[in-house]
């Protein structure tokens, strides 16, 4: 049973060298009386607020030296002893990242009931990111058809997802990356009306007024920073900020001050962060929504994958200098 440990707390970038991959035998099966499940995984999703967990801060959902990764992933039911789950059912939720799990406490797990899709899909745009996206989106920005609309990270597991619902609800959408190839799927896959590289174009203030010259009604904020900052300069009367995430911020020991804060006061502006578990209750009216799009081609999902854990620790960190292309998967088997 292969697995991935944290070897200890992090400070500034992660390196592969945090982590360390292990073979451990063990017997396939449940120990006795047990409420909980033997898992095989399928699929492990790299998140960035993994990043989070690996920092020395008192949290019940640290990392601990030396203790097995964990993250969300999806993973068949090898043996059940618990009465809402049975051998042969397909689930989503947090799992540990080894091959085969025992796990004990399987009550947050959601159960996976439409496989006409592919089932990595739950790590991304039918798990967490979706919902991420569409409550980030439809609940925190209050959208209307016709605005202004800008996604920073947007060719990622979350942005890509946001951009092409602002499409949908009529909006108009730029969207900011830090590659030409990501750049090319913005416009071309995913059909945002405008997009930059903010690498190539450091002056973001001047690439927004570009792509914005009335102002930006709604931004969907993933990196912070910098990109924050210009945005407070260009947002219109009114506007609103859904704060998904800031990783330029997650790697930095001290992280930057914000300069523009006062545009929120003279636009009346709302910025309002949100967290995806808040939504996971309302996961079959998501599903309802954005199964539809998936399968009726109307929203295209790019996923970037990479095969066998020991490959994990280098897509996880790839994160943070922009590695991956889409969606960072790791797939470890097939069912
Ligand atoms: P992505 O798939 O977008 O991967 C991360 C991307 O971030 C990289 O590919 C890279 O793209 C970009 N990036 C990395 N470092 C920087 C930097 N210093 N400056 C600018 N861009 C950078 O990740 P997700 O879609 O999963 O996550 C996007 C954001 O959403 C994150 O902030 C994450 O924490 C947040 N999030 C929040 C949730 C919530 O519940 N609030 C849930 C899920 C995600 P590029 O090449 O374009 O730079």
């Amino acid at each position: 049973n292969k697995q991935v440990i944290f070897r200890d707390y992090v400070n500034g970038f992660p390196k592969e060298s945090d982590f360390i991959i292990t073979s451990a035998t063990i017997r396939l099966k449940l120990p006795q009386d047990s409420n909980g499940l033997l898992l095989k995984t399928l699929y492990l999703s790299c998140d960035p607020f993994m990043r989070m967990l690996m920092k020395n801060q008192p949290s019940p959902f640290s990392y601990s030296p030396g203790s097995l990764v964990f993250g969300y992933g999806v993973a068949k039911v090898l043996e059940s002893g618990h009465s809402d789950f049975n051998e042969g059912d397909l689930v989503w939720g947090m799992l540990k990242w080894e091959e085969y799990s025992v796990l004990e406490d399987p009550g947050k797990l959601i159960k996976i009931h439409h496989t006409d899709v592919p089932l990595s899909y739950y790590t991304g745009i039918l798990g967490m990111p979706g919902i991420t996206a569409y409550f980030g989106f439809h609940d925190v920005c209050s959208p209307k058809k016709g605005e202004y609309v800008f996604v920073s990270a947007a060719s990622g597991a979350v942005g890509q997802i946001v951009g092409q619902l602002a499409k949908l609800m009529g909006c108009y959408v730029v969207g900011s990356a830090g590659s030409r190839e990501k750049i090319e799927l913005l416009k071309n896959t995913f059909g945002f009306d405008e997009v930059f590289n903010y690498k190539e174009e450091p002056d973001l203030n001047a690439a927004l007024k570009r792509c914005f010259p009335d102002g930006i009604d709604i931004y969907f904020e993933n990196v912070g920073g910098k990109t924050l900052d210009a945005v407070l300069l260009n947002m219109r009367l009114h506007g609103r900020i859904a704060v998904c995430g800031m990783i330029s911020q997650y790697n930095l020991d001290q992280t930057e001050g914000v300069h523009n804060l006062m545009r929120l006061v003279t636009q009346r502006i709302r910025m309002e962060g949100f967290i995806a578990n808040d939504y996971f209750h309302l996961n079959a009216k998501f599903l309802e929504e954005i199964l539809p799009y998936i399968r009726e081609g109307k929203i295209s999902y790019v996923e970037d994958t990479v095969h066998g854990l020991e490959n994990g620790p280098a897509a996880l960190i790839g994160l943070f200098s922009g590695r991956n292309v889409g969606k960072q998967v790791v797939s470890i088997s097939k069912e």
